[in-house]
């Protein structure tokens, strides 16, 4: 799959501050983090490749199972690179020092009391609230750097070259096919309005019918609708009415490439998060990019 460059990167972040104004505070801290994990990732890893043949593709995909069903990441690697980016948060923002001295003892501990040298990324539900419960991060806060670093290290740890070349269209669920995780983002493409969902945790990208939920593969129309915030309609946020999830989508019908970078999107339009809990709807993706007293301080 395709890789960008720093270069390629920061590009984008200047995309996005023109895009959502909103951004352009956390422009000097995203970058800063993308600089410090493009060093790190410059060391070796053992990646493991996807060699699936089309037949056992196939059989996968009947059982309603993902390529790799169960990712991992190294415990060790998720420690390194946290010690990396925790520096940047501090240099844009002093008072979090303690706080991520804090939770580099947390998860320090955390990985110490869980078997192997490899962690399970389904069991990051629990990590997020531990982390939440002992010390004293926010939700936000804690979801950003934890689906920062897990993306980052799925990248090391699994090559994804071939992944492009795999049929997909024999999977009609609407988490990734190729990691299991469900959504946050997607985006419409083409004249006709294709829709792909896209993963925070592998990257990729698959189509998805723009009438279902990706959640509850619910088709009723009645219950499905989208809302932008103010007038710029490059964001919406597609709900579903049946099981009160949202999934963020950018339109980029009318732009000139569709290859934008979704985790980045993501981030300069956490606003659209925030309206989308105010509307009374759940990420889908159970990830909780905005902290309760946003949601409260905008209600107010
Ligand atoms: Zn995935
Ligand atoms: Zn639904």
């Amino acid at each position: 799959m395709y890789k960008r460059s720093l270069q390629e990167l920061n590009e984008e972040i200047k995309i996005c501050s023109r895009l959502y104004p909103e951004f352009a505070g956390a422009e000097p801290l995203v970058s800063s983090l993308y600089k410090a994990r493009d060093s790190f990732a410059k060391k070796p890893s053992q990646p493991g490749p996807i060699n699936l043949t089309a037949e056992e593709v196939q059989k996968k995909f009947a059982a309603g199972s993902p390529l790799i069903d169960n990712p991992v990441v190294g415990k060790k690697t998720f420690l390194e690179l946290f010690r990396v980016l925790s520096p940047q948060f501090v240099k844009q923002e002093p008072s979090l020092k303690n706080t991520l001295k804090e939770v580099e003892t947390f998860l320090t501990e955390f990985f110490a009391g869980t078997k192997g040298d490899t962690w399970q990324v389904r069991d990051m539900p629990d990590l997020i609230s531990k982390m939440v419960e002992k010390t004293p991060v926010k939700t936000d806060l804690t979801t950003f750097i934890t689906v920062f670093i897990l993306s980052s290290l799925f990248d090391l740890h699994y090559n994804l070259e071939n992944a492009d070349t795999i049929d997909m269209a024999a999977w009609e669920r609407g988490n990734c096919p190729v990691c299991g995780v469900k959504p946050h983002y997607g985006l419409l493409k083409d004249k006709e309005g294709v829709r792909m969902l896209g993963c925070w945790l592998c990257g990729f990208r698959w189509v998805f019918p723009r009438l279902q939920c990706p959640y509850c593969l619910n088709k009723d129309m009645e219950d499905l609708g989208f809302f932008t915030v103010g007038t710029s309609e490059s964001c919406r946020v597609h709900f579903c009415k049946k099981c009160s999830n949202y999934v963020k989508i950018f339109d980029l019908r009318d732009a000139v490439a569709e290859d934008v970078h979704l985790p980045l999107r993501n981030l300069a339009t956490l606003s659209y998060d925030l309206y989308g809990l105010k509307e009374g709807f759940k990420p889908g993706s159970g990830l909780q990019w905005v902290t309760e007293e946003e949601q409260n301080q905008s209600a107010n």
